[in-house]
């Protein structure tokens, strides 16, 4: 039987900040934000809602923030807890379904299409997983429901924050066609000001170009904008265990030049790949950091391992190694991080004496914090990168 597909887009709110106030009680209904020093020229890396009331947002730097917002809390960044808790968060999809595709630490698709005839509905496991991110975490998370993942991440953002949306067939064009271009998957800044320049600034205007011509502005992007505008988008949720690489990436809305930060939410990367990599019973060789700068050029900076591993320590070794060796070579503010590993063997299938010695104790120190994790949810076992 033919079956619709339901999609579920969750998006936590002001993720970073609501892990600080969650941890700390007193910081709540304050202007809290997460980042590096005001004296080291330090950025903003999360605002909580509260003090983006200021004007305080993501990537501004922090001498900014506390000019707008005087009595600002700055609080330093805990990327292992902050994976931690994304750790708690899929656990709550994993009841649900196995479709899921993590996007960041604060945020995945979820395939739910399967899943319904146990549910009643999308909207019902929609609800249930809000409610149970409320209760286990603590935090509140945007849900979007729809028939494909454009849309679904699209809904989770329009209701922003404690959102819950759902867009439907039947809705879908009265709400793409009031909307700016630039919401539009792969309309970037460049993209979008091209398209202005033809006086194309509406979803509407967009969807009712001729493909020809909308070619001539944008050339081999025509095709999937004009299907995006129609809400048609046919890409699946993607598993990361199928794929052929685990990766994390967080793109910052502006540039962040503080290593510190970066620094942080690397380590939150690593740590959460390293758990998914064990979570699949796998190991793997080859690891990858993604830099994108400003200027949107993006590069990557691989390291090969002598052999495959799955331990948090080594990986985080190494990546904070290739990320100081291109620091050090000539540093650049990024747009966008990330983290990945590939070339993957089945963990164990290693050679004997691998893990011996050193290993062998990080190997059982992950273990451990794997299952305190899985047993107790809660808890703030975190490592510090820095
Ligand atoms: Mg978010």
């Amino acid at each position: 039987m033919y079956r619709a597909s339901r999609i579920i887009h969750v998006d936590m709110d002001a993720f970073f900040a609501s892990v600080e106030e969650l941890d700390n009680p007193e910081l709540k209904g304050k202007a809290v934000v997460v980042g590096g020093d005001v004296s080291q020229r330090g950025v903003v890396a999360a605002a909580s809602y509260e003090a983006r009331r200021f004007g305080v947002r993501s990537a501004m730097p922090m001498s900014r923030a506390v000019r707008l917002c005087p009595g600002l809390v700055i609080v330093r960044p805990r990327g292992g807890r902050y994976a931690e808790v994304s750790g708690m968060i899929h656990e709550v999809f994993e009841r649900y379904t196995p479709l899921i595709e993590p996007i960041s630490l604060d945020e995945a698709f979820l395939d739910v299409t399967g899943s319904i005839g146990i549910w009643d509905s999308a909207e019902q496991i929609g609800h249930e997983i809000k409610d149970a991110i409320k209760d286990e975490p603590g935090l509140v998370a945007s849900v979007g429901i729809a028939p494909n993942k454009f849309l679904a991440k699209l809904a989770s953002d329009l209701d922003k924050p404690d959102g819950f949306c759902v867009i439907t067939e039947e809705n879908k064009q009265a709400i793409l066609d009031p909307l700016d271009v630039g919401r539009i998957w792969g309309v970037g800044s460049v993209t979008a000001k091209k398209l202005k320049e033809h006086g194309i600034v509406r979803v509407r205007q967009l969807r009712g170009m001729h493909i020809e011509h909308l070619r001539g502005i944008v050339g081999n992007l025509a095709e999937q904008l004009l299907e995006l505008s129609q809400g048609i988008d046919g890409r699946k949720v993607e598993l990361p265990g199928q794929a052929k690489s685990i990766s994390q990436e967080e793109t910052f809305a502006e540039d962040i030049g503080d290593k510190e930060v970066l620094l942080a939410v690397l380590g939150g990367q690593v740590e959460l790949v390293a758990m998914r990599l064990r979570g699949a019973g796998l190991a793997a060789k080859t690891l990858t950091l993604k830099l994108r700068y400003g200027d949107f050029q993006t590069i990557t900076r691989s390291r090969t391992l002598d052999e495959a591993t799955d331990v948090t320590k080594i990986l985080w070794d190494e990546a904070k190694g290739v990320f100081e060796k291109w620091a050090c070579r000539g540093f650049r503010p990024l747009r966008l991080l990330g983290f990945g590993v590939s070339g993957f063997v089945e963990a164990g299938s290693q050679q004997k004496g691998l893990f011996d010695g050193a290993d062998d104790k990080q190997k059982q120190l992950d273990k451990t914090v794997d299952e305190i994790k899985k047993r107790y949810g809660k808890g703030m076992i975190g490592r510090k990168y820095s």
